[in-house]
C-alpha cells in the first residue's frame, strides 16, 4: 500500500485532533459575532481568508477541534492589579456562546461534544464529514480569581483551561514574565487548590504559556495527565513558550501530551519567516525520539498566528504533515494514530476517570487570600447568619453616594 492509501485507511478510524485554534477570536474581532446582518457575507461552508473554515477542515481530515476561548490579559501585562474589576468572564462566555452557535448553524458538519467518548463516536458516525467540537479557555485570568468560575466553565462545556496566558495571575506564573526578566514564582498555593479542583471536576490542565517552574510545580501535584495544548520543543527553538527536556521526561511519567504549535517563531530558531513544514516535523520527531509516541499531538494555533510555516499554512494541511512525519519515522499505523489524535483523547478520558475516582472528595471552597470583598454600606445592617459571621471576614464597605436606594444605610422594614 502507498503512504497515501495507508493514511486514508487510518483516517477511517482515527480523528485528527487539534488542541488549539483561535478562529473564534477572529470572529470577535472582525464580526462582533454578528453573522446574520444584511451586509454580512459570513459562510463557514465557503473558503474564507482565515486559516480555518469548513472546506479546509474537512480537506484536512479533521475529526476533533478544541476551539480556544481566548480573551486578552488586562492592559498592564507585567504588573496587574488582580482585584481590578474586569469584563473577562462576560467576554469568555460570549466566546463559548459563539462556538455553540456555530455548531448549531452547521449541524451537518459540526457536533458540540461533552466527553472524550462522545467526541470519538460523533467522528466515527460522520464518516469523514463531521468534526467534534469542544472548548479550551486560554488563561486563568479568565476566571477572575474564582474557582466557582472554573466549575461553571466546565458546566458550559469547557474541557481544558490553560493556567496562564501572557500574564501572571494569582494561580501561576507565565512564561512571558520570565522572558521579560521577572523571577519565576511557579505555582501559588491557590494554584495548587485550583489544580485539585480541576482534577476533581475533570478539567484538563493545560501547561502551554506557563513558566518552567509552574510546569514542574504542577507536575508534582496533579493527579491527572496534563496537556500542552500548543507548545513546541525548547531544545530545538529556545523560546520560553516551549517545553524543556526535563519537563518532557516528566510528561512521559505523568502520561500527558505535548501538542506541537506551528507558529514559525516557536519552531524555527532563527529567521522565522523561513519556517517550513519540515521544522514542525523536526519538533514532532524530537518528542517521539525523546519520550515516545504516547506523548505527542497537534496544537496548530491557527488563526492565533499571522501565518503558518511554508507547506503548513492552514487547517487543510494536516494530512501533509502526518504523511511527512510517517515517512521520516517509519511509524506503525498504531503509532501514527496516537499522534494524529488518540493520545489527546486518552488524556481527556483519563481526566474524566480521575474525576470519577475523586467523586467523594470535597469541593475546593477556598478563595484567593488577597481578594478584596467590597460591599455597599447597607450590607452592614443585614441580620447576622450566626453570631460573629459579619465580623469574621475583612469586608470593605463603601457608601456609594450615587445610590439612592432607601435601604442605603438602613434596613427597611
Ligand atoms: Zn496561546
Amino acid at each position: 500500500m502507498s503512504l497515501d492509501e495507508r493514511f486514508l485507511s487510518v483516517c477511517k478510524t482515527t480523528p485528527i485532533v487539534d488542541c488549539h485554534n483561535d478562529f473564534p477570536y477572529a470572529c470577535r474581532l472582525q464580526l462582533h459575532y454578528e453573522l446574520h446582518q444584511p451586509d454580512t457575507k459570513f459562510d463557514f461552508n465557503s473558503v474564507l481568508n482565515s486559516q480555518t473554515d469548513l472546506v479546509k477542515m474537512l480537506k484536512g481530515h479533521m475529526g476533533v477541534q478544541f476551539f480556544s476561548c481566548w480573551i486578552e490579559c488586562k492592559d498592564d501585562y507585567l504588573s496587574q492589579d488582580f482585584n481590578k474589576p474586569t469584563t473577562v468572564v462576560r467576554d469568555t462566555v460570549e466566546q463559548i456562546d459563539f462556538i455553540k452557535r456555530l455548531c448549531r448553524e452547521y449541524p451537518e458538519h459540526l457536533s458540540f461534544v461533552h466527553t472524550a467518548d462522545e467526541a470519538y463516536e460523533k467522528f466515527l458516525e460522520g464518516k469523514g464529514e463531521k468534526i467534534s467540537i469542544t472548548l479550551g479557555v486560554e488563561g486563568l485570568h479568565q476566571v477572575d480569581l474564582s474557582l466557582a468560575v472554573v466549575r461553571q466553565y466546565y458546566e458550559l462545556g469547557v474541557r481544558y483551561i490553560t493556567l496562564t496566558h501572557n500574564c501572571d495571575n494569582p494561580f501561576a506564573t507565565a512564561a512571558s514574565s520570565i522572558a521579560a526578566g521577572k523571577e519565576d514564582a511557579g505555582l501559588s498555593s491557590y494554584g495548587v487548590d485550583c489544580i485539585r479542583e480541576m482534577n476533581r471536576i475533570g478539567m484538563i490542565v493545560d501547561l502551554s504559556h506557563v513558566s518552567h517552574k509552574t510546569m514542574l510545580d504542577v507536575l508534582k501535584v496533579t493527579k491527572a495527565p496534563v496537556l500542552f495544548s500548543h507548545s513546541s520543543v525548547y531544545q530545538l527553538t529556545n523560546h520560553e513558550r516551549n517545553v524543556r527536556d526535563d519537563v518532557l521526561e516528566l510528561v512521559k511519567k505523568n502520561g500527558g501530551v505535548v501538542s506541537v504549535n506551528f507558529f514559525p517563531v516557536f519552531i524555527r530558531q532563527h529567521g522565522n519567516e523561513d519556517a517550513t513544514i519540515e521544522d514542525a516535523v523536526d519538533h514532532i520527531k524530537y518528542i517521539v525520539d525523546k519520550i515516545g509516541w504516547d506523548h505527542v499531538g497537534l496544537g496548530s494555533d491557527f488563526d492565533g498566528i499571522p501565518h503558518g510555516p511554508k507547506g503548513l499554512e492552514d487547517t487543510s494541511k494536516y494530512p501533509d504533515l502526518v504523511k511527512k512525519v510517517w515517512k521520516v519515522t517509519g511509524a506503525t499505523e498504531q503509532d501514527i494514530a496516537k499522534f494524529m489524535g488518540m493520545n489527546v483523547l486518552r488524556v481527556w478520558k483519563d481526566c474524566e476517570t480521575v474525576s470519577h475516582q475523586m467523586k467523594n472528595s470535597e469541593l475546593v471552597e477556598s478563595n484567593w487570600d488577597k481578594r478584596e470583598w467590597v460591599f455597599p454600606g447597607y450590607g452592614r445592617s443585614f441580620p447576622e447568619i450566626y453570631p460573629g459571621s459579619l465580623q469574621s471576614h475583612d469586608n470593605i464597605y463603601k457608601d456609594d453616594k450615587l445610590d439612592h436606594n432607601p435601604r442605603n444605610g438602613k434596613v427597611s422594614k
